[in-house]
C-alpha cells in the first residue's frame, strides 16, 4: 500500500496515517507533504504549519490548540494539544438543522418473535430476574441444572440466563437516584427477547422486594389466564419456610422455570417488518479509525434503519458531550433538544461531584490508537448517530417510548451502556472497536465491527464485520453500511449467529447506580 493519510474535512489541518505500521520520517506523499518524523498508524500528521495557540482541526472541529508552533509534516501528539473547554449548555442551536429529505425504506423484514405487548424478540430466552446479589450463586447453580436437564426438552428456547447484578441490598434505596438501577432491572426483565416470561428469585430480607421491583401491573398481560397481574409475578423466595435445605431451593427454581420454558417453547418466528428492530449502537476500545471507517458505516446503517421505521439508540454521554450543539440542532422538536440538554447537565453535575469532567473518558488504548483527547474521540463517536432527526430521549434505565433515532443517555462504559440499552428494549446491538474487545451480552446478539483490517484479520473469529475495508479502498461507507443492514436482518432472524454467540462470550450486566451504598 502506498503512503496514505486520511483527512476528514477540507478545512482540517491534520490527517491520520492510514498505513499499517505507520509511516517513517522522510516519507513524501503525492501532495508533496514530507514527514519530518515517523508517525504511527492512526496518529495525526500536520498538513500545514500550525502557529502556537492556533486551533488544530479534525472533522472541521477544533479538537485542541497548539501548545507550541507545529511544523508541517510533524507528528501531532497529544502532548502538543491543549484541550478546549466543554461547550456551554446555554444558547445552543435548537432544531436549526432540517432533517434530510429521504424516502422511507419499505419491504424489509426479519423473522422474529412477536410478544403479547407488540414488542418483538430476536432471540427466545428464559431470563431469571434476581432482586439481590445474595441469591446469585443459588440461581447460577439452578441455571446450570436447567441448561443440562430441561433445555434439551424445549428446542425452540435458545438459552436460560440469570440476570445477575450487584444491587438489591446494602444500598440507599430511597435516595432519588436509586430509581435508575431499580427501573433498569425492571425494564431488563421485560426485554422483548424474554417473551414476557418473568420469574424472580428473591432472598426474602432484601431492601429491593419483588413487588417494589415489579409492582402489580408492570408485566404486560400474557393472556386471559394471567389477567390478574398479581398472579403473573412468579417469585421463588429462598428464605421461604417451605425450603428445607439447598436442594429444595433448586427444585423450586427448576420447577417454576419449566412452566415458563413450556410457554416460551411454543413461540415461533414470524415475518416482521424491520420497523420492529430496536438497535443499540455503541463503541469501545476506539482508535482514530473509529471515526473514519466503522462509525461512519454504522451511521449510514443507522440512517437506513431509521428510514425503515426502526428504532436506533445512540448513547455514551461523555462521547457526545462535545457534540451537543450538533445534536440539539438535529432535534426533531424543542422538547427533544431540552431533554438532551437536561441529561447532559445532569451528567456534568454527576462528574463534577467526583471532581472530574468528560476528559476522564479517554483510555491509554485510545491514545495509543491516535485519539488525543475526548473532543477528538467524541467527533468520531457521534457519527454513529447518522444524519436523521433525533426524535426522542431515553433517560437511563427507562424503556424507549417511541421509534426513530433516540438518544439513550448512558455512561460510555461498555457494560453499563449495554445494560441500559437492554433496559430500553434493545433487541440487537452493534458494537464498533479499533483496539479490539471480545464484548458480548447474554440477552441480545452483539454484532462487532472492526475499524481496521489488521484487527479484523487477527481477530478473525471474534469480529463480525470488517469496516477497515473502507480505509483499504475495498468498500465505501455506503456499500459497507448496506452490508451491515442486511447482516443485521440475518442476525435478527437467527439465520446468522454473531461470533460472541458462537463462543458464548458474555459480559456481566452492570447496573448504573449513581446513588449511595450503605
Ligand atoms: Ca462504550
Amino acid at each position: 500500500m502506498k503512503p496514505f493519510v486520511i483527512a476528514m474535512n477540507a478545512a482540517d489541518n491534520v490527517a491520520i496515517v492510514a498505513n499499517a505500521g505507520g509511516l517513517p520520517a522522510g516519507t513524501t506523499l503525492e501532495s508533496g507533504l514530507t514527514f519530518l518524523e515517523g508517525v504511527p498508524q492512526g496518529h495525526k500528521v500536520a498538513l500545514t504549519d500550525i502557529a502556537k495557540d492556533a486551533p488544530i482541526r479534525r472533522y472541521n472541529v477544533t479538537i485542541g490548540f497548539a501548545k507550541e508552533m507545529i511544523a508541517r509534516g510533524r507528528w501531532v501528539t497529544e502532548q502538543l494539544l491543549r484541550m478546549p473547554e466543554a461547550r456551554s449548555l446555554d444558547d445552543l442551536p435548537i432544531c436549526t438543522q432540517a432533517a434530510p429529505n429521504v424516502e422511507p425504506l419499505t419491504g424489509f423484514t426479519f423473522e422474529g418473535y412477536r410478544n403479547p405487548d407488540g414488542s418483538v424478540g430476536t432471540r427466545n430466552i428464559l431470563a431469571i430476574t434476581q432482586t439481590v446479589q445474595c441469591v446469585s450463586g443459588v440461581t447460577e447453580f439452578a441455571v446450570k441444572r436447567i441448561r443440562d436437564t430441561l433445555l434439551p426438552k424445549y428446542p425452540n428456547v435458545d438459552d436460560v440466563v440469570a440476570l445477575e447484578h450487584s444491587y438489591g441490598c446494602g444500598v440507599a434505596i430511597d435516595a432519588p437516584d436509586a430509581v435508575i438501577p431499580i427501573r433498569t432491572l425492571k425494564n431488563i426483565s421485560l426485554n422483548p427477547n424474554f417473551g414476557g416470561e418473568v420469574m424472580v428469585v428473591s432472598l426474602g430480607c432484601e431492601k429491593l422486594q419483588p413487588d417494589r421491583l415489579l409492582p402489580p401491573g408492570s408485566i404486560p398481560i400474557r393472556d386471559e389466564r394471567s389477567a390478574n397481574a398479581a398472579e403473573a409475578l412468579d417469585v421463588v423466595c429462598l428464605q421461604d419456610g417451605a425450603h428445607v435445605g439447598f436442594m429444595s431451593m433448586i427444585d423450586s427454581i427448576v420447577r417454576q422455570a419449566e412452566l415458563h420454558l413450556a410457554r416460551l417453547n411454543a413461540r415461533k418466528r414470524e415475518t416482521i417488518p424491520a420497523s420492529e428492530l430496536v438497535v443499540g449502537v455503541q463503541c469501545g476500545g476506539s482508535d482514530a479509525f473509529s471515526g473514519v471507517t466503522a462509525n461512519p458505516a454504522v451511521g449510514f446503517c443507522t440512517d437506513l434503519l431509521v428510514r425503515a421505521g426502526a428504532t436506533v439508540m445512540f448513547s455514551e454521554v461523555t462521547e457526545v458531550r462535545d457534540g451537543i450543539a450538533q445534536l440539539t440542532a438535529r432535534a426533531a422538536t424543542p422538547e427533544v433538544a431540552q431533554a438532551m440538554i437536561r441529561e447532559m447537565a445532569w451528567y456534568d453535575a454527576y462528574l463534577a461531584r467526583g471532581s472530574v469532567d468528560r476528559s476522564a473518558n479517554t483510555t491509554p488504548g485510545n491514545k495509543k490508537g491516535g485519539l488525543s483527547n475526548i473532543v477528538e474521540k467524541a467527533m468520531g463517536s457521534i457519527v454513529k448517530s447518522g444524519s436523521m432527526a433525533i426524535s426522542g430521549v431515553v433517560p437511563p434505565g427507562e424503556k424507549a417510548a417511541s421509534k426513530g433515532l433516540l438518544y439513550a443517555a448512558t455512561p460510555a462504559s461498555d457494560f453499563i451502556c449495554g445494560t441500559l440499552q437492554l433496559a430500553a428494549g434493545m433487541n440487537l446491538h452493534i458494537f464498533t472497536t479499533g483496539r479490539g474487545t471480545p464484548y458480548g451480552l447474554a440477552a441480545c446478539p452483539v454484532v462487532k465491527v472492526a475499524t481496521r483490517t489488521e484487527l479484523a484479520e487477527r481477530w478473525h473469529d471474534l469480529i463480525d464485520i470488517n469496516a477497515g475495508r473502507i480505509a483499504d479502498g475495498d468498500a465505501t461507507i455506503e456499500s459497507l453500511g448496506w452490508d451491515m443492514f442486511h447482516h443485521l436482518l440475518d442476525v435478527a432472524s437467527g439465520r446468522k449467529k454473531t461470533w460472541a454467540e458462537q463462543w458464548n462470550l458474555t459480559n456481566s450486566l452492570t447496573l448504573f447506580n449513581p446513588a449511595p451504598v450503605t
